[in-house]
């Protein structure tokens, strides 16, 4: 058996393709285009890179995108009031703060002073919460572009065994959540799981997001699952890798995505439709997600 491959960058045209759309047509009924301001604290080149490529994205759609380069010794209270201006803005409806940050400031805080209808990372407590009852809010970009990309393959998730490696708030514990309203019955596994080879074997659907580069072995993988690998790591030569050690797994799987070209461009797609439902939600004149 030879996995399909879940071309991530195809699908995500597709979806910024969509935005555009919906971006011009704003642009008809005399609405401003969206707006995307993103905050970029200190020098990480990896952060650099991020933001580049979500502003580059903005253009394609048309969305308006600002971003604040802030030096890294910035006080947490600077920063809380450069949000707090944002929040307040007319013309930003979308607030980004590139993570990491440096370790004097503290994330959640931050996160905290983010106008939750602003949230296009939706990782306010606002939007986690909704999400957990599962109302409608702004929802974490990775997790969201994943459910995006198993729809795209025609995946019914429903009564799925779902197992998902890693438990972080910004892709496990979101992507848990997004694949149980879907219907799933999940399994989270993290770094005191026991057993944990035996739990991917037994699943019908592995999201792993863990990463730890190929990780999980081909040999654990279940014949004819569904594996989405969320997992990147740049290694010492300069490849970049997952956390699936895809060769030997794409042999038994059914649907596999690459590493690169597959995630992470989705992740990107679901930042700007964010960015679009945030527009439109403050439009309507909503104070909560
Ligand atoms: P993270 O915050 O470091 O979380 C990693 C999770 O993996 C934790 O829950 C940890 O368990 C678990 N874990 C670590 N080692 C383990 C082991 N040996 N066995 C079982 N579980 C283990 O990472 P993250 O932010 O979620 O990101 C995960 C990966 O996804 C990274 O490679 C990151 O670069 C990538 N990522 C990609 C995208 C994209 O757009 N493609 C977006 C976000 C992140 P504990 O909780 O017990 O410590």
């Amino acid at each position: 058996m030879s996995a399909g491959i879940i071309d991530g960058k195809q699908v995500s045209q597709r979806i910024l393709d969509q935005v555009k759309a919906r971006v011009d047509a704003r642009r008809t009924r005399a609405l401003r285009p969206p707006g995307l301001a993103v905050i970029r604290v200190g020098e990480d080149a990896a952060s650099k890179i991020y933001v580049r490529n979500k502003l580059r994205a903005c253009e394609r759609c048309g969305i308006e995108s600002t971003v604040l380069e802030i030096p890294d010794t910035t006080t947490q209270a600077e920063l809380l009031a450069r949000i707090d201006d944002l929040n307040h803005s007319e013309i930003i409806d979308a607030i980004l703060v590139q993570l990491p940050l440096p370790s004097h400031i503290d994330s959640d805080t931050v996160t905290d002073g983010i106008e939750p209808t602003k949230d296009v990372d939706g990782f306010h407590p606002c939007n986690v919460g909704r999400l957990m009852l599962g109302r409608t809010g702004l929802r974490p970009c990775t997790p969201r572009g994943v459910m995006t990309l198993l729809r795209h393959i025609g995946v019914t998730v429903t009564g799925m065994d779902a197992v998902v490696l890693g438990r972080s708030n910004i892709v496990g514990r979101p992507m848990a959540l997004e694949l149980m309203h879907a219907g799933a019955t999940i399994t989270v596994c993290h770094s005191r799981t026991r057993g944990l080879e035996d739990k991917v074997a037994a699943a019908d659907l592995v999201v792993a997001a863990l990463g730890k580069p190929r990780f999980v072995e081909g040999s654990w993988i279940k014949t004819g699952a569904i594996v989405v690998d969320v997992g990147i790591t740049r290694l010492a030569d300069g490849s970049l890798v997952g956390d699936v050690d895809f060769e030997p797994a794409r042999r038994r799987a059914a649907w596999i995505t690459p590493v690169p070209g597959g995630v992470g461009p989705m992740t990107v797609a679901s930042l700007l439709e964010n960015t679009l439902q945030a527009a439109e939600l403050r439009e309507t004149g909503a104070t909560t997600p």
